[in-house]
């Protein structure tokens, strides 16, 4: 059962009963219907075909080939394998460093590092979250081998002026588009900007695979080789036609969720636009908080719920997650610590990222996907005017906290 304080004593961080029983976080978890999941399976599984591009991974690959508007679609074990894989073939030969944001998705410096590259940090736009053509462009030098666009979680990166400089350099240009799935720029589809782009198939994501990723590219020559890569380099049997073969395929029964969530998809964006207009109705009001926009425009496929915390935001973001954790609102911060803030086990190139360090303490990202519903939005933010209305004995109550 759900309550809303009646006083600050009944905050879960102050010893009280959590807001909701089961914690609600920022995965999207979406559950197509069973049964069509179900019907799917059926197929690869009368083939007898369980791996090794069966029926279910061709017909995937069609359908977002088709949905992305590209020539091409090759699918991975993982978004992860995807990239890494993408940035291997793709980086200048000879060449050292991948210039990447640091406010980006956590894993992104192990990627490059993976293929034996260097993550090269780069800066961020405040407006948009993301890389640009100018913060890009002053990390350029003779040792760049691929510029790694990243869309934000809320938006889109600068395709148009990130595409131009890498024409203008002769740089290989990579797309991670996982929280950009769905959404269009100058209404074409993301997918077929730059060399090439990656999604990811995550329990987490807006496709749920289970696991999985996959690239899409109009570069055939590209496609065909990420597909030998994946698949132990093998042309045919026994006739290994790569020396750096390896095993990232993603099997059937990842296809057939896969396939089963994109037939929900329309309807998931439709639900997501629901909570997302829940959130932007209650939060209207509140000081301190300003919800990240969609723009329109742009077809978002409104997943992720994304809150800057102002100047007259009465308690640290940190304090802040930490009441909300409390009540098991599974709030993060926003992509915190930015990677060049990580201990890694390998070189990175860290220019001063100040624009990064400010935008970082920043952001909070709020309850979303398939398992949080209209009254659990609406707890949510009420609890949210709650904190805001009782900051100052919240405040004396809890533990002194030094970032505020
Ligand atoms: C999740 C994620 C990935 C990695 O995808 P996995 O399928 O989980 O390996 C890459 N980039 C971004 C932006 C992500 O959010």
């Amino acid at each position: 059962m759900r309550t809303i304080k009646t006083a600050v004593d009944e905050l879960a961080i102050l010893g009280g009963n959590p807001i909701f029983q089961m914690p609600k976080s920022t995965s999207n978890l979406v559950r197509p219907d069973f049964g069509n999941f179900l019907n799917y399976s059926k197929i690869f599984f009368e083939a007898r075909q369980y791996t090794n591009n069966g029926p279910l991974i061709r017909q995937l690959e069609a359908r977002l080939a088709k949905f992305h508007q590209t020539d091409y679609c090759v699918t991975f074990c993982s978004g992860f394998w995807a990239l890494a894989l993408a940035i291997k073939t793709l980086a200048t030969p000879g060449k050292r460093e991948v210039i990447m944001p640091s406010l980006t998705y956590r894993r992104m410096a192990d990627i490059a590092s993976w293929t034996g590259l260097e993550p090269h940090f780069c800066e961020v736009d405040p407006d948009t979250l993301a890389n640009n053509a100018t913060t890009v462009r002053s990390c350029i030098n003779v040792r760049t081998a691929l510029i790694l666009g990243v869309h934000p979680i809320v938006g889109l990166c600068d395709i148009d002026g990130l595409t131009a400089l890498a024409h203008e350099k002769n740089i290989p240009l990579l797309f991670d588009a996982v929280e950009s799935a769905c959404e269009s720029h100058m209404n074409r589809r993301i997918g077929s900007f730059g060399n090439a782009e990656i999604f990811s198939l995550g329990a987490s994501k807006l496709l749920n695979g289970f696991e999985g990723g996959y690239l899409t590219t109009n570069d055939g020559q590209l496609a065909e080789q990420l597909a030998l890569c994946r698949g132990f380099g093998f042309k045919g049997p026994d006739n290994v036609a790569l020396p750096h073969g390896m095993n990232a395929k993603l099997n059937e029964i990842h296809a057939a969720m896969a396939l089963a969530s994109l037939d929900d998809l329309e309807d998931q964006v439709a639900r997501n636009r629901r909570r997302y207009q829940l959130y932007q109705q209650h939060l209207a009001s509140l000081p301190g908080i300003r919800l990240l926009e969609f723009d329109d425009s742009q077809q978002p496929g409104y997943k992720n719920i994304l809150a800057e915390v102002l100047e007259d935001w009465p308690l640290s973001r940190e304090t802040t997650i930490r009441v909300l954790n409390a009540e098991r609102i599974l709030a993060r911060a926003y992509y915190s610590p930015p990677l060049h803030h990580k201990k890694t086990a390998y070189p990175a190139i860290v220019p001063k990222l100040p624009v990064t360090d400010r935008l970082s303490r920043r952001f909070i990202s709020l309850p979303a996907g398939h398992l949080v519903d209209e009254t659990d939005i609406i707890a949510i933010t009420e609890f949210m005017h709650y904190i805001h209305d009782h900051a100052d004995v919240i405040s004396n109550r809890l533990p002194q906290d030094a970032s505020r």
